[in-house]
């Protein structure tokens, strides 16, 4: 599979964003080691992934794990990959 960079573009201004997903999914704890996840989306290209405001392709959105590194998608963390597709 090949990784593209995410592509900003002027169109999709409206949505959810980023900081948004955060909220969403945030303070959350990882289930096998019980550590608190990082306040931080990491995010790439991704057909099957969320719709992102001011980016044109869906992103595939995790957050990862600063102990045992295993990287959470938002799906696992309870945010249906439809939460953006409102949007036009
Ligand atoms: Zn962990």
């Amino acid at each position: 599979m090949t990784i593209e960079a995410p592509v900003r573009a002027s169109t999709n201004q409206r949505g959810v964003g980023l900081k948004e997903y955060l909220r969403l999914a945030g303070g959350k704890t990882c289930k096998f080691c019980n550590t608190p996840l990082r306040n931080k989306i990491d995010h790439y290209a991704h057909s099957d992934g969320w719709k992102v405001m001011y980016y044109t392709n869906r992103l595939w959105l995790s957050i990862k794990c600063p102990k045992c590194d295993y990287d959470w998608s938002l799906q696992k963390l309870g945010v249906p990959r439809s939460t953006g597709d409102w949007t036009g």
